[in-house]
């Protein structure tokens, strides 16, 4: 089939290199010129396993294209996805001018049916929208006698893929969501998408249909119901470490129970990224829009904005306010492995926190270091400067002369290092996890302070 993609970022690369893959004639889209040249010289702007091969192979077949040419991309596809970004208005609602602006051009340039999908991450009602940007530019092209009246349908197709595991999750998904409306255009959207993910539902059925407003709300539905475990299970660390208790084991005694379940249940320095913070905010400003108060997710963002200071507080706890003449080590940037996404990510709040404290830092993360150069300078602004941060060449040598080590991102390379060598680098024998990669029994025999979530058992 012939597909567009309109935006070339995590999920819309992602996406589009995959249903290359499958046989599809894929058209990427993306106003960052720099990108689609990146793109067009055999680079891939993002980490993610596996990408790079697919994109390298489909581009060869002549299966994949990128483009920052509008016309020919809405001539192109008969699906149309749009999965540009939705950040946070200043209000904390979806941004939605990217979306709009990629329907305007839809409805610039089209001259026959169009399936329209709103793959983004989109509040309820947003179809509605798209489909009167649409609608609107074919009204002020009527005046073109040489026009045809043109056709078309939105569809929302929400996208559950992680970063990290982005192709893995998009080959094999657990679902397709996708809300079509029962008009006549919509009963061919219908079987066009139906087509379209029919390599998917091989060996059983995967796709959920439903209406339009249903598929919108299960996108924000499932980030909020998996920020809310995260941030029950921190408050739950926080009481834990005032207790005396594991929160480990606490996990392991919960998680067993299949009603709870094992799946994101982990204590930790806070989530981030680009999606759960956003969403969550986006859902309440919806709710606040139709007079509702969303008191549980309310708490779940506090409890988050909240966790991410856990660390530097704990640091704070053992070396006092003024941490001037202090140097610390820190594993990890990323808002979590696998992935080099900086967005949200707990360590830009602690890293901000040491150094406003007057420590210096030195940093290792696998592949988030350009990145976090890049974010960095412009979370720190002046007080960004190589003294303060050191980017170290890897993960032993960001300890050299450290007077404790700070974890923040769980890197499989980090769950096992040579911990004599890692003493042995560090000035004072101090970890804080904040990903609780370690066992404390296990830290204190081999000679370290160690500071975890939500795991200061009383013996
Ligand atoms: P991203 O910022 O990585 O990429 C968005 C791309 O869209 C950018 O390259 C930008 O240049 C491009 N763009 C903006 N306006 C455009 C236009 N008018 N025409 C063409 N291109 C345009 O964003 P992302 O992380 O891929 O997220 C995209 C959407 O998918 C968001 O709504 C997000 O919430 C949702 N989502 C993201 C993930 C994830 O893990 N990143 C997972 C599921 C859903």
């Amino acid at each position: 089939m012939k597909i567009t993609i309109i935006g070339t970022g995590y999920v819309g690369l992602v996406t589009g290199a995959c249903l290359a893959e499958l046989g599809n004639d894929v058209f990427c889209l993306d106003v960052d010129q720099h990108k689609i040249d990146m793109l067009n010289n055999g680079g891939i702007p993002i980490h993610e396993a596996g990408l790079e091969e697919i994109v390298a192979r489909n581009r060869a077949a002549g299966r994949l294209q990128f483009s920052t040419d509008v016309a020919a991309s809405v001539a192109h596809g008969d699906i149309q996805f749009i999965a540009v970004g939705t950040p946070p208005d200043e209000d904390g609602s979806a941004d939605l001018q990217y979306v709009l602006a990629a329907a305007r051009n839809i409805g610039r340039h089209m001259t026959g049916f169009k399936v329209v999908v709103d793959k983004s991450t989109v509040p309820v009602g947003t179809a509605d929208r798209v489909r009167l940007a649409i609608e609107g530019e074919l009204t002020a092209r009527q005046s073109d006698p040489q026009q045809c009246p043109v056709t078309f349908s939105v569809v929302s197709n929400p996208e559950f893929l992680k970063e990290g595991a982005a192709v893995e999750d998009f080959m094999r998904p657990d679902r397709i969501v996708i809300g079509c409306d029962d008009t006549s255009e919509g009963q061919l959207a219908h079987a066009m998408m139906k087509n379209l993910y029919k390599p998917f539902n091989r060996n059983h059925e995967r796709t959920f249909w439903m209406d339009v407003r249903s598929a919108e709300f299960t996108k924000y539905a499932a980030n909020a119901m998996l920020a809310t475990r995260i941030s029950f299970m921190n408050e739950m660390a926080s009481l834990a470490d005032k207790v005396g208790v594991d929160i480990e084991a606490v996990r392991h005694g919960i998680g067993s129970d299949p009603r709870i379940g094992h799946s994101f249940l982990y204590a930790g320095c806070g989530y981030g990224g680009s999606c759960f913070p956003k969403d969550v905010q986006a859902l309440e400003r919806t709710a606040g829009a139709y007079g509702q108060e969303l008191m549980i997710l309310r708490a779940v963002e506090a409890v988050n904005n909240q966790q991410k200071h856990v660390l530097g507080q704990k640091i704070v706890a053992r070396f006092g306010d003024d941490l001037s003449g202090k140097h610390f080590a820190l594993w990890g940037l990323a808002f979590k492995p696998n992935t080099d996404d900086m967005r949200e990510a707990s360590s830009r709040v602690l890293l901000r926190e040491l150094i406003q404290r007057g420590a210096t830092v030195a940093v290792y993360d696998p592949v988030a270091m350009p990145e976090a150069k890049r974010v960095l300078a412009l979370d720190l602004g002046p007080t960004f400067d190589q003294q303060r941060i050191r980017f170290a060449h890897n993960a032993m040598d960001a300890l050299t002369g450290a007077d404790a080590l700070a974890i923040v991102t769980e890197w499989k390379t980090f769950r096992s290092p040579d911990f004599a060598q890692l003493k042995a680098q560090l000035k004072t024998p101090v970890i804080f996890d904040g990903r609780n990669l370690y066992e404390p029994d296990a830290m204190a025999d081999a000679g370290f302070e160690y500071h975890g979530i939500g795991r200061s058992v009383l013996t």
